[in-house]
C-alpha cells in the first residue's frame, strides 16, 4: 500500500490540510503530522533547543492525526527519523491558504516541509491555493491528488520537488495547466514605527499583500494571473552555475593573499 505523509504550515486545524488529506485517501494510506499552530512565513525552521511533543487527535472525518509543537520541517523530520514505522512513498505539504510563487518559496513553511521531504530522499509536493480569503479547497485537493498519483507513477529526480499553485476559482473557470518557472515577487512591505505605552519604539513589518510581475511569460505568477494551475519543478541546488567562471575571474585566492599580507604589515 502506498503511504503518503501530509503536513502543512497553516496548522493541524486548517481546512486546506483536511481537504488534501481526504483527496489523498483515494491515492494511498495517509498519515497527517502537522504543526499544532500556524507557521506561515517561518521558512525552514528546525527545533533544536526544546523537546518536540506529538499529540494524537481526530480530524473532522474521525481519522487519527498527529499535531506537533514543532515546525513544518520538524513534522517531516519526526516522521522520517522513526516516528512512522516506515518511510512514506510521498510527502505532500498543503494545501496552503495563499499562493507560494517566486521568492515566496524561501519564506514558506509549506515549501520547507516539501524541501525537508526532498532532502530526506522522498518525492515531495508543495501545494497552495491562490487566495487569502476563505478558500474552496475541493477542486485544488482533487488536482493535487491526481498530481500525487502522477508523481508516484513517474518518480521525481533527486533534489527536485514540485511546487503547485491552484487558482481560487470554480473548476470550470480554471483555464488550464502550465509547467512554469519561478517568477519575481514584488513585496510591498513597509516599516511601521510606533511607540509603546512606556515611550519605547517598536516596529511592525506590514504593508499590502505581495504582488508580482505577471507579464513574465512562463512563470508561476504569469500562469496564475491567467487563471491557470502552475506546476514548477524546484531544484534544491541553488548554485548559479553560469556565474561560477565570472566569480573565479575575481581571483579571490590571489587577491586575498595580497590584501591579507598588506593588512599585517
Ligand atoms: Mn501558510
Amino acid at each position: 500500500m502506498t503511504s503518503i505523509l501530509v503536513s502543512n504550515d497553516d496548522g493541524i486545524n486548517a481546512p486546506g490540510l483536511f481537504h488534501l488529506k481526504q483527496a489523498l485517501d483515494d491515492v494511498g494510506e495517509v498519515t497527517v503530522i502537522a504543526p499544532d499552530r500556524e507557521w506561515t512565513h517561518s521558512g525552514h525552521a528546525k527545533t533544536m533547543h526544546k523537546p518536540l511533543r506529538v499529540n494524537e487527535l481526530r480530524l473532522p472525518d474521525g481519522s487519527l492525526a498527529y499535531a506537533s509543537n514543532g515546525s513544518p520541517a520538524d513534522c517531516i523530520a519526526l516522521a522520517v527519523l522513526g516516528f512512522l514505522p516506515q518511510l512514506p512513498d510521498l510527502v505532500v505539504a498543503g494545501i496552503n491558504l495563499g499562493a507560494n510563487v517566486g521568492h515566496d518559496i524561501t519564506y514558506s513553511g509549506t515549501l520547507a516541509a516539501a524541501i525537508e521531504g526532498t532532502i530526506s530522499g522522498m518525492p515531495s509536493l508543495a501545494a497552495s491555493l491562490d487566495t487569502y480569503e476563505d478558500g474552496d479547497f475541493r477542486y485544488a485537493a482533487r488536482f493535487v491528488a491526481y498530481l500525487a498519483q502522477q508523481a508516484l507513477a513517474h518518480g521525481l529526480p533527486p533534489n527536485v520537488l514540485l511546487n503547485v499553485n491552484v487558482p481560487s476559482l470554480p473548476g470550470e473557470e480554471i483555464a488550464g495547466i502550465e509547467i512554469t518557472r519561478l517568477g519575481r515577487r514584488l513585496y510591498l512591505d513597509e516599516l511601521i514605527r510606533r511607540q509603546d505605552p512606556r515611550g519605547q519604539n517598536y516596529y511592525w513589518i506590514g504593508g499590502e499583500r505581495p504582488s508580482g510581475y505577471a507579464e513574465d511569460e512562463g512563470t508561476d505568477i504569469w500562469a496564475l494571473a491567467r487563471n491557470h494551475i502552475s506546476i514548477t519543478p524546484i531544484h534544491l541546488d541553488m548554485t548559479e552555475h553560469e556565474f561560477i567562471e565570472e566569480l573565479r575571474s575575481w581571483e579571490i585566492t590571489t587577491q586575498w593573499a595580497v590584501h591579507n599580507s598588506e593588512a599585517r604589515e
